[in-house]
């Protein structure tokens, strides 16, 4: 009898997962570019689908000339992967991890430079895409540093080391190809603007190459990317440098995208961490949003400018009865600090084992607007 009775159980089991099996959404690993998909039949999906992604966002790649000469391995090749060794484990933990390169990676070939117009080698990425980051943000104050010439050079790399990039495109269809990846059923939606450039225009006839901070545009680029994404994930270069709070154009920005319906802002450029925090949009809709991520990988040092962190969410959708919901929990942060010897040895170190009391500030820094319920 009881025998009878586990067989039954098991045949039920095995008909549940074969069902299960069945209904489910495929379990698509990362792709892109993800085309328009226009003739997705969405009589086609499971009646009830549950699933989760994590992700994490790291903030300026910051290359000066003093951390780019202590990666130098040879004429004209660098080595970046000692210096964030440390830290590899925590950037590649999430199922996507999201960074801000902000000089652009134009490659020895047109010569690298330094701070106030940035080019960096190739193997600054080569390095990031090593540890873990899925998708760099290129829109921010020093993407036209060097020029269009850069900007085609850094898109290049990109495509042959098969890392999306947004913000920052190389043409017009470049730019129309909408960046979403795709982890375990959710279809992540991404999008990146600059509030300028430093005062260099935008070429005439190519504003491809950087995604300025511009309403009416992110509206048509947001409505486009929710249906095209589960959750959209917008990039915002804003802020004062050096603020360690986050300003009213920041907070109306925000404001601005919540009211959009988009689900997380990931901000940086202060170059110091700034808070995070939850937003309301007019229609109820809570936006995650965390002001600036600091600096992660950079030659600046003082008043905060060596901390950085690594930033973490759990993104869940849910579609049961016809309706999707999706939910953004578990915000975490992890501080990391930038260390040197005399402008040698740099590396990116987890702040907890380098300073503790300091590491707790941090977290304190952080959370501050974040009561206990959220
Ligand atoms: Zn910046």
């Amino acid at each position: 009898m009881m025998k009878k009775w586990i067989l039954s159980a098991a045949v039920l089991l095995a008909a549940i997962g074969a069902a299960f099996f069945l209904l489910a959404e495929p379990q698509e690993n990362t792709e892109y570019p993800v085309k328009a998909h226009s003739g997705m039949n969405m009589s086609q999906q499971p009646k009830s689908f549950k699933s989760a992604v994590t992700l994490s966002a790291i903030g300026d790649i910051l290359i000066h000339g003093r951390v780019y000469n202590d990666a130098k391995t040879g004429s004209s090749t660098y080595d970046f992967k000692p210096m964030i060794k440390d830290v590899k484990p925590l950037i590649g933990k999430s199922d996507i991890t999201f960074a801000n390169q902000e000089t652009m990676i134009g490659g020895t070939e047109i010569g690298l430079s330094t701070y106030p117009s940035f080019n960096s080698p190739f193997e600054v990425v080569d390095a990031f895409q090593d540890a873990g980051v899925d998708i760099a943000g290129i829109a921010n104050n020093h993407t036209l540093d060097r020029g269009e010439k850069a900007i085609l050079n850094a898109t290049d790399r990109y495509d042959e080391i098969g890392m999306p990039y947004v913000g920052g495109y190389r043409n017009s269809q470049d730019a129309d190809e909408p960046r979403v990846i795709n982890k375990n059923g959710v279809k992540l939606g991404f999008l990146a603007y600059t509030y300028g450039t430093n005062g260099i225009p935008v070429p005439e006839g190519k504003p491809h190459l950087v995604n300025l901070i511009d309403k009416p545009k992110m509206i048509k680029d947001i409505e486009e990317m929710k249906k095209l994404s589960d959750a959209v994930i917008v990039s915002m270069h804003w802020g004062v440098e050096y603020i360690r709070l986050p300003n009213e154009e920041q907070q109306e920005l925000a404001k601005f995208l919540a009211d959009q319906g988009v689900d997380l802002v990931i901000g940086h450029h202060p170059h110091v961490l700034q808070p995070m925090e939850w937003v309301e949009g007019q229609n109820g809709k809570k936006t995650f949003v965390v002001y600036s991520l600091g600096n992660f990988l950079s030659g600046q040092v003082g008043e905060y400018k060596e901390i950085g962190g690594i930033f973490s969410v759990k993104i869940t959708k849910e579609l049961s009865k016809g309706t999707k919901k999706i939910e953004v929990t578990e915000p975490g942060f992890v501080p990391t600090i930038v260390v040197n010897q005399n402008n040698r040895a740099y590396r990116v170190k987890e702040l907890k084992n380098v300073d503790q009391a300091q590491n707790n500030a941090i977290q304190e820094h952080m959370f501050q607007n974040l009561n206990e319920e959220n």
